[in-house]
């Protein structure tokens, strides 16, 4: 026994449950074929859904930007790191958005801390839906005031919290597109709640940005909801391709942020190279919505012909693709298997996801093509019927 043995017993834990992440090691960009551990192997982990991790556009603006502005910004925000770059992404994403304004921040991550704490006082509520990302929970135990969870997807259940719980200001937030199972917030329901209730309403579309909406503009556009979604988060590093994220909303919202967000005040902005290739992202969507028709041609073809092999594909209604398994145990063998196969998709499990709802996360992208799917597709079929899952 020693003062670490508390890190081995949980790792022994994590490994007889077959819940042990082992990282891979990527040794080429992004794309839809990477070669991993040595191994050339179909992606179909990466949120790379527009193909932008590798595009020649995003990568000859951010080696223009180091040029001109060098590598790193040296300071906060809110000190002496926010570039002419920065303002231009922002004004930038607000358009593409049909907001009054954003801000950028380091990482979507970043972005849930900064908002979600400033949002509510010792009196105030948060109503968040049980299957929010870690970074919402995580924004959310930074918060005073008390979190109250509300059934998966259910407007029902959120009011009947309010109703309960809903002294003081109000606060509703929720995924956009949920990561593990690729449904969508029922996001025209739940504004229709707030605005009885008066609650302001968060949506973090990290998923959906880039993918649903005209041209990606994301979960508020897809269902008309421009005026009625006070705060929309985003992130820079899935469909954009780079890495950061944003807050999207009115004027006066990213004026309170610039006073109030730790991340903006305390942690330094993101890099010219980063930046500068996330504001060609933007430009790229803006022209054309060529490669989000692509991603979700892709994503009908690969889920219809899965479908019809007898496959369990969860509640998806997105490029983000469960298989569903059962067994944290079975989920990470069949990962392994398909990986002999030439195929790169990882195991989800506890806690990630509930217990006994171990899974395969397929993501598609716009850059596999139809082989690449036809590929995929054959290895899967072979690597269920062997396990007995169709
Ligand atoms: C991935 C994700 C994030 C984190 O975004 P990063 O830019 O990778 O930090 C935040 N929220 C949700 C819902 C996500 O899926």
């Amino acid at each position: 026994m020693n003062k670490f043995s508390f890190m081995q017993e949980e790792l022994h834990r994590l490994e007889n449950e077959g819940l042990r992440i082992y990282p891979r090691t990527i040794e080429s960009p992004q794309g839809a074929w990477l070669t991993v551990d040595g191994r050339k192997v179909l992606n179909m982990c990466s949120n790379n859904y527009l193909g932008f991790g590798n595009h020649p556009r995003l990568r000859a603006a951010a080696r223009q930007a180091i040029e001109e502005y060098g590598v790193g910004p040296t300071a906060v925000r809110s000190i002496a790191g926010t570039m002419r770059l920065h303002r231009q992404l922002e004004e930038r994403l607000a358009a593409f958005k049909k907001v009054e304004a954003t801000l950028s921040f380091q990482s979507g991550f970043t972005s849930n801390q900064a908002i979600i704490p400033i949002l509510v006082g010792d009196t105030d509520t948060i109503f968040s839906d049980e299957l929010n990302h870690a970074s919402i929970i995580d924004g959310c135990r930074l918060a005073r005031g008390k979190t109250i969870r509300y059934r998966h997807g259910d407007a029902t259940s959120l009011e009947s919290m309010i109703r309960q719980h809903g002294a003081g200001r109000k606060l509703i937030v929720t995924d956009g597109v949920f990561s593990m199972d690729g449904d969508l917030a029922p996001l025209p329901d739940i504004v229709e709640v707030a605005e009885r209730y008066e609650a302001i309403v968060m949506v973090d579309d990290a998923h959906g940005e880039g993918v649903i909406g005209s041209h990606g503009r994301g979960i508020a556009d897809h269902f008309g909801l421009h005026e009625r979604v006070d705060i929309e988060v985003g992130t820079l590093s899935k469909a954009f391709g780079v890495v950061g994220g944003y807050i999207a909303g009115s004027r006066l919202l990213v004026e309170f942020l610039q006073q109030k967000a730790r991340p903006f005040l305390f942690s330094s902005a993101a890099t010219p190279a980063d930046v500068a290739a996330c504001l060609a992202a933007v430009e790229i969507l803006e022209e054309s919505d060529e490669a989000v028709r692509q991603l979700w041609d892709n994503t009908d073809y690969f889920k219809n012909r899965m479908r019809g092999l007898g496959f369990d594909l969860g509640r998806s209604q997105t490029p983000i693709i469960p298989v569903m398994i059962g067994s944290a145990k079975e989920a990470s063998a069949i990962s392994r298997k398909l990986f002999q196969e030439g195929i790169f998709a990882m195991p989800i499990g506890f806690p990630t996801v509930p217990h006994g709802q171990a899974r395969i996360r397929v993501m598609i992208s716009a850059t596999h093509t139809r082989q690449d799917l036809d590929f995929a597709i054959e290895r899967f079929a072979q690597v269920g019927r062997d396990s007995v899952l169709i």
